[in-house]
Parts: structure tokens; sequence; C-alpha cells
């Protein structure tokens, strides 16, 4: 099968073999063809599978049938539900509509609105947003969306998840009731059903994820280790198997931020990514990790969801995900592109349930290692841990030391002084 004969266009053929791929994926070839022809489409397949191009392709070629309007409105509107995935999507529409008379945009919160409204003033055919400066920016009166004419949702379980349901129910009230709507998502549980019911019209559906493949491509391995030798025993296997490019996940971000401190002082260059970092801050690790700068990096589930790392030859699950979908993820971003991975998993006591719901998940009992100097903690509580208990404890624990630090502070300027005090008074003498 190839691009071509999907129907795709000569300029939109050109593009793509510039961008290097030569035939389509499973889920290009199931989703191309009916979004060309019109049809509203509920697609899943897994992350890393091409699901951009899936819809992307076929869009740049809808729009550029027809002569743009006048003013350039917007007439593709895709959401997506973070800052990475948005400016990601963006670079591919604009890859692949090189050879075409169309404009695109990305607008996204956490960075100044001002160049986003000039940007959307000139006009802008493809709008690729996520909901909240979408939204804020339709309030204040500098976009209107009465022009859309396809409607995308981007890994829309991830935007349930997120809570987004509110925004997208508020711009489905922005956009005309008759459009073409198309909705990805990596997963298809019951609520995305629901929400697809909500906003697509008698969709094609199509689904390319096959049976655990994945699951199979993948070498996984856990590790039965007490709580508090967790972060050691990660830099032991980081750093003795030389390991470059590892991914580990995290369950909150303050335990990211303090792991990845760990691996600096023990001088494995490591960068963090999630929600509470500045968009400067997030792109800059990205870059660094897939320039090889930073060996390692590490992200809460949220933050890394979709985020376009290729070939990752270590996953590490440094936490276990309380939701077992979470764990295929992310051990998906390894083993990409037919290459193999590994995925290690740091179980401690407390998330002994958490493995068990896993191992029912992908239907595989994982073998387990322990490593000397690192074992588990026999007396330890199988009780599930609550993180948010636990981020609460950190909180606090942030405040005593801080407020400790502020006394000592104190007293060091009040040292500071008297000694510049001395220093004035033997001056006069
Ligand atoms: P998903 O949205 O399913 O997680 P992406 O759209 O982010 O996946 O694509 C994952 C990677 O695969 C990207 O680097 C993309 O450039 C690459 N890719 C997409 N389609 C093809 C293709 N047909 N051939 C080769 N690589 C592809
Ligand atoms: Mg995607």
């Amino acid at each position: 099968m190839s691009f071509k004969s999907l129907g795709l266009s000569e300029a939109l053929l050109k593009a793509i073999s510039k961008k290097g791929y030569e035939t389509p994926s499973p889920i290009q070839e199931k989703a191309i063809p009916p979004v060309l022809e019109g049809h509203d489409v509920l697609a899943s397949a897994q992350t890393g599978t091409g699901k951009t191009a899936g819809f992307t392709l076929p869009i740049l070629q809808l729009l550029s049938q027809e002569a743009p309007l006048r003013n350039r409105p917007v007439r593709s509107l895709i959401l997506t539900p973070t800052r990475e995935l948005a400016a990601q999507i963006y670079d591919n529409v604009r890859e692949y509509g090189e050879f075409l008379n169309l404009r695109s945009a990305v607008i996204f919160g956490g960075v100044n609105q001002n160049p986003q409204i000039a940007t959307l003033k000139n006009g802008v055919d493809v709008l690729i947003a996520t909901p909240g400066r979408l939204l804020d920016l339709q309030a204040q009166g500098h976009l209107s969306l009465n022009k859309v004419e396809i409607f995308v949702l981007d890994e829309a379980d991830r935007m349930l998840d997120m809570g987004f349901l509110r925004d997208i129910q508020k711009v489905m009230k922005l956009i005309p009731a008759k459009r073409q709507n198309l909705m990805f998502s990596a997963t298809f549980s019951k609520d995305i059903k629901k929400l697809a019911h909500g906003i697509l019209n008698n969709p094609v559906q199509v689904d390319a994820t096959p049976e655990n493949s994945t699951v199979d491509a993948i070498s996984q391995k856990v590790y039965r280790v007490a709580r508090e030798k967790k972060t050691g025993l990660a830099i032991k296997l980081i750093s003795e198997g030389n390991w470059k490019q590892v991914l580990v996940f995290t369950g909150t971000k303050h335990g990211a931020n303090r792991l990845c401190e760990s691996f600096e002082k023990a001088g494995i260059t490591a960068a963090a990514i999630h929600g509470n970092k500045s968009q400067g801050a997030r792109t800059k690790a990205l870059e660094g990790f897939k320039k090889g700068t930073v060996s390692v990096m590490v992200a809460t589930d949220i933050a890394a969801r979709g985020l376009d790392i290729p070939l990752l030859p270590h996953v590490i699950n440094f936490d276990l995900p309380n939701i077992s979908e979470d764990y295929v993820h992310r051990i998906g971003r390894t083993g990409r592109a037919g290459a193999s991975g590994e995925a290690i998993s740091l179980v401690s006591a407390d998330e002994t349930s958490f493995l068990l719901a896993i191992e029912k998940l992908v239907g595989l009992k994982l073998p387990v290692e322990i490593v000397e100097g690192f074992e588990p903690d026999p007396n330890a509580s199988t009780k599930p841990i609550n993180r948010q208990q636990e981020a609460r404890e950190f909180r606090k624990q942030k405040q005593r030391e801080a407020s400790k630090a502020k006394t000592n502070s104190n007293s060091s300027s009040k040292e500071n002084s008297t000694e510049k005090k001395r220093v004035f008074t033997n001056k006069r003498r």
C-alpha cells in the first residue's frame, strides 16, 4: 500500500517523501480514505503509530481543494490536551503543507498571547490549540470559529483524563453544527465512546491496535525494591548499564523534581518535564533529550503523553501508575519503529496491587528480579500509597525546610550587618 493509492495529492506526496515516509502506517491506511470522503471518523491506535499524519494529511488535502475563504477564517480546528502535542502537530502540519497554499497556527497557554493574537489576525486555515487558550482568545474576541468545517479531537482519552470535558463542550457550542468530526484516541474506554456519541455523526470506526503488539516487542522486567532504595537502584541501573536516552516516569511532579536532583548529584544529566514547568523549560528539556545532551528525562504521565520521541531504548517506571492503561502507554515509548526496547519497573510493597492490575491488563506475569543491596523491605505494608497524601507531606516538608532556611539566612544577614558595621567603625577610626 502506498500513500499515492490512498488518494493523496502530488503536493502532499512530495512533502511525505521529503519527510522520509515510505509507506503509510496501518492507522493511516485505515483513516485517510474515509476522512477524504468526508466521513466522521473515530480512530484508535497506540501512541507512536502515526495518528497525526492520519488526520493532518487528509485535512490538508480537503482544505486545499477549495479556494481559501476571504479573510481566511479557521476552517479546521484541532484540539489537543498539551502544549507539546499542539506544537508537534503544528510542526507536522507545516511540513506536510509545505507545497500547499494554506496557513496554520498554534495557540496554547503559558506564553504571551500577543504574538498568537497577531497571527490569528492575519487569517489562519488550520488552527491547532489547547482548550484553555482557545477559549480565552475566543472570549476576548480575537478569534471566530463559526467557519470551522473540520473539527479534530486528538488524544481524546487524555483530554478526558485531564478534565477537559467541560472545555470541549464549550468549544462545540462555538463551531457550526454541520461539520466533519474526527476523534483520535489511544484507548477506547466507555467514556470515550460516550464522548464520541455526543460529538461524532455516524462515524466510520477504525482501529489499528493489534492485540498486545507493544507488549510483545518490549522486554519487560520488574525489580522488587524497598521504596527508599528506588533512587539508588535507578542510578545504579542507568550508570552501570551506561544507558543513554532513558525516559523515567514518576507518579507526581515533586517526585520528578526530586529524582532529577538525585540523578544530577550522581553525575547523570537529567531534566524533568511536567505541568509545573514553564513552556520554555519543557521545550529545552525535550530538545536536550532528543539531541542527547540530556540522558534522562523524568516525566509524569500527563506531560509525557503523545510526546514524539523516536527510538527510545529504555523506559523506567520509577513509580507504577495506578491506572493500568498508563503502563501500556509508558512502555509504548520504547521499541518504536520496530526497534527493540526495555521497560523496567521499580516496584515497592505498596505498589503490589498496581502490579497485579497491570499484569491482568497485559495478560502477562512480568519477570521479577532483586538486586543485591536493593532488596525489598519484608516488613513494608502492601497497602497502596496515596499519591495525593504523599504530595501534601512533601509540600509540608518543603515549607518546613524553607522556613528553617529563612531563619538561618536571617541570622546570617544579621552577622553580615554587624560585620559591615565593624568595617565601617574601623574605617572611621
Ligand atoms: P501518534 O500520534 O500515533 O502517537 P505520531 O503521529 O506522533 O504518533 O507519529 C509517531 C512518529 O512516527 C513520528 O515521528 C512520525 O514522524 C512517524 N511517522 C508517522 N507516519 C509515518 C510513516 N508512514 N512512516 C514512517 N514514520 C512515520
Ligand atoms: Mg498523537
